[in-house]
Formats: C-alpha cells, structure tokens, sequence
C-alpha cells in the first residue's frame, strides 16, 4: 500500500528494521551515510536501492531535512554503488517514488538503482 511521504517517520518500517539489523538485507555497499542492498522482488538485472542512515520519510522530507552532509554523503554513496557494480559505462536508472501518488510503499527513503539491461527511455 501507498504511504504518505511527508510522515511522520515510523520507525518499524522495513528499512529502519534493515538499517538496526533485525532483518537481514543482501548489502552491496555501507558507509557512514547510506546502505545499499539488493530490492528483494528485482525489476532488472541489478535492482539495488540506496537508503540514508537517518530517519526520512521520503526525498520530500529528506531534501527538506537532511544536512549538508547527509545529502552529499548520500549522492555520493549512490554514485558508488553504481560504480561499484560497473554500471556507469553501460549506464542505469535512478528513480525515487514519494508518497501516494508516487507509489512509495516504504515509508523510508530510498532510490533504486536499476540496471544489467537496456532499459529504454519510456517513464514513468
Ligand atoms: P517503493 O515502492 O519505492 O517504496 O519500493 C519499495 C521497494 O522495497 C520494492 O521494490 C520492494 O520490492 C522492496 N522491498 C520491500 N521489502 C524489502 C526487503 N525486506 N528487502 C529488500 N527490498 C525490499
């Protein structure tokens, strides 16, 4: 089910449960900003989703709220991870979806990181 993407923050959402270890997660790249992971149901080849360590609903919240340094510290672990996975030259997909509307079912932000395959120009 769609969530609001403007809060309040829950803390027993799924990704802060990954994020205090009581659910696994299949990591692919932790710093003091971000972890990424593989999306459980992939849509692609490479389907990782990059969260922020901090407790954000959603990019509306976390653009609004996060610091200097939680932003840049988040771009770049995005940038990373898609390095990490050799995906730059072939390129990839980033896509954040906020709130109801935009189809967010994890009240915690996250981008995923889509790629391994063509994936054509058609949005959404
Ligand atoms: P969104 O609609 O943008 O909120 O997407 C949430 C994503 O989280 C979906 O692609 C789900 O497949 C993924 N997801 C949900 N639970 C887990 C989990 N425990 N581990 C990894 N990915 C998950």
């Amino acid at each position: 089910m769609a969530v609001n993407g403007t809060g309040p923050y829950d803390p027993q959402n799924v990704f802060a449960r990954i994020l205090r270890g009581e659910l696994p997660c299949k990591k692919v790249y932790e710093d003091e900003y971000a972890l990424a992971f593989h999306d459980i149901a992939p849509k692609a080849p490479v389907h990782v989703l990059v969260i922020p360590k901090g407790p954000f609903v959603s990019f509306a919240d976390f653009s609004r709220n996060g610091t200097e340094a939680e932003i840049t510290g988040f771009t770049r672990a995005v940038g990373q991870v898609a390095r990490d996975l050799k995906l730059e030259a072939p390129g990839y997909r980033l896509l954040s979806n906020v709130g109801v509307e935009g189809g967010q079912e994890v009240p915690h932000f996250h981008v995923h990181l889509f790629g391994g395959r063509a994936l054509g120009a058609m949005l959404p």
